[in-house]
């Protein structure tokens, strides 16, 4: 296909100012001529959201704190857009204003119904926020199958998955196996663990990312979530999932078919290649990640997770397994819990207490609709205030 036959893909991003968002637009700055930003949001960093909307002049911006929405409109009178705020705004740029495909790069629950909206408006859907499918699998894939929607991955070992998967729709899976960096702490003992900080946690080896799923990578509770979202995503069952430590990062994730061939995608720790990919599939196009370099690497290890000390994973797989609302209990108590850590409230191994707690005194709805999973969030963390008490 010649470049000018490419057919221009307009982009709305929700979370446009974090991690995923900024380098999200580092892959549109590449390339002008196949994308055109419509929508950008944030939760209240006017300050580079200001910058964004000058440079990629989308029709709408969104920002969810109302006040900041208010300086924002101020900041922008000079130019011809449209300022949203608060939950509606959100869901304005997912399914009102003209997209091809949104970008959900927001961080926590709050993405589900912003995503949910988009699915139904038959947007396309380039997936980072992780709490869409962790808690809502089961009705988001459905109704992405109704509405005709592709929910393309972004997380690393998603879109790994996914592009291992490409051209053998005729052959079954066997295992699917993602690899995890196994964090800052991967080698410590459980004593060792209690002691770590918040700046300790915060420095992850391979990946720069949020502090939350830096946290989320330290504790396991990165790759639980990550094997809840393949489970549905790739439409597995949770023993079809295996993990495994590659502290490199240079192995993404894997799929092991029944022959016993296993496809890898490898490549540098830069999100700007998953992210680019789900915007160009089926095409990988020049990346502005610098390539891989096998001889520099020289090699690669393995190694099995420490379930009985970094509890994240196991519980997750619990959780999983169980099914229902558990997956949204141990989600949002973990939420709760790795905001607590980094406020220094909480020590690092408590993080799983207090999942462990959740869960424990959690009722399983069976089939939870998009509201009881909403009201769960509160529920939740009503309960988590009675941890240690
Ligand atoms: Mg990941």
């Amino acid at each position: 296909m010649s470049e000018a036959s490419v057919e221009m893909k307009r982009i709305s991003i929700l979370g446009s100012t974090g991690s995923i968002g900024t380098q999200t637009l580092d892959v549109v700055r590449k390339y002008p001529d196949r994308f055109r930003v419509t929508a950008l949001s944030c939760a209240g960093n006017i300050g580079l959201l200001e910058q964004q909307i000058r440079e990629f002049r989308p029709l709408t911006a969104a920002v969810y704190d109302e006040k900041a929405a208010n300086d924002l409109r101020v900041r922008t009178k000079d130019l011809d857009v449209r300022i949203c705020s608060g939950m509606e705004g959100l869901i304005e740029i997912t399914s009102q204003t003209e997209a091809d495909i949104v970008v959900t790069a927001i961080v926590g629950m709050i993405g589900i119904v912003p995503t949910w909206e988009a699915i139904m408006a038959g947007r396309d859907i380039a997936l980072a926020n992780k709490e869409t499918l962790v808690t809502a699998g089961h009705l988001i894939m459905d109704a992405a199958r109704e509405k005709g929607v592709r929910i393309l991955p972004v997380d690393s070992e998603h879109s790994a998955i996914f592009q291992a998967l490409q051209g053998r729709a005729d052959s079954k899976i066997r295992n699917l196996w993602i690899t995890a960096s196994g964090g800052p702490f991967r080698n410590m003992s459980a004593e060792e663990l209690e002691k770590v900080t918040v700046k300790e946690a915060l420095a992850h080896p391979t990946w720069q990312m949020g502090p939350k799923i830096t946290i989320d990578s330290a504790t396991m509770v990165n790759k639980g979530l990550e094997v809840m979202e393949a489970r549905w995503l790739f439409d597995v069952t949770p023993d079809q999932i295996k993990v495994v430590i590659q502290p490199q990062s240079v192995i993404h994730s894997m799929v092991e078919y029944e022959d016993g061939s296993v496809i890898a995608q490898m490549g540098v720790s830069d999100m700007r290649i998953p992210i680019q990919y789900a915007l160009t599939y089926p095409t990988h196009l020049p990346s502005p990640a610098k390539p891989l370099d096998f001889t520099a690497l020289q090699k690669l290890d393995f190694a099995t997770p420490r379930n009985e000390i970094f509890k994240g994973l196991p519980l997750a797989i619990e959780a999983l397994k169980k099914g229902g609302s558990m997956p949204a209990v141990f989600n949002a108590a973990n939420e709760w819990a790795n905001a607590r850590f980094r406020e220094g409230l909480l020590r690092f191994p408590e993080i799983y207490d207090v999942i462990s707690f959740s869960m424990s005194r959690h009722q399983i709805l069976a089939h939870p609709s998009l509201q009881d999973i909403l009201a769960l969030q509160g529920e939740v963390e009503r309960d988590c205030e009675h941890y240690g008490r």
